[in-house]
């Protein structure tokens, strides 16, 4: 576990108005399979999309379905705990429906 505050802001309205095509065969975004603790919880901090969680008991999560590709998580953990990062394949990824 860590000593993270809770996230106050909640953008998930906003964020369910966007349309994703799920690249079921191919995941754009990987980590490492046992993430350092403390790097993890930067990716916690700084996904807009919050797609990387860190439960009460201290379980570690990614899911790249709903990635915004920003590439902040690149700029942060790229070639650390973030393993892969890239584009999604033609016709996949998100659909920007507001701003
Ligand atoms: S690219 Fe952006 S939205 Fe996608 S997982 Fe990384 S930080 Fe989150």
């Amino acid at each position: 576990m860590t000593d993270l505050d809770p996230i106050s802001v909640n953008v998930d309205e906003y964020l369910g108005l966007n349309k994703y095509e799920v690249d079921e065969a191919h995941a754009h975004v990987t980590l490492a399979d046992d993430p350092d603790p403390a790097e993890f919880a930067k990716l916690v901090r700084v996904c807009p999309a919050g797609l990387y969680k860190l439960s009460a008991t201290g379980d570690r999560t990614f899911d790249y379905a709903g990635c915004l590709v920003c590439g902040t998580c690149r700029i942060v953990a790229g070639g650390g705990i973030v393993t892969t990062w890239e584009y999604p394949r033609p016709t996949m990824g998100v659909e920007y429906r507001y701003g």
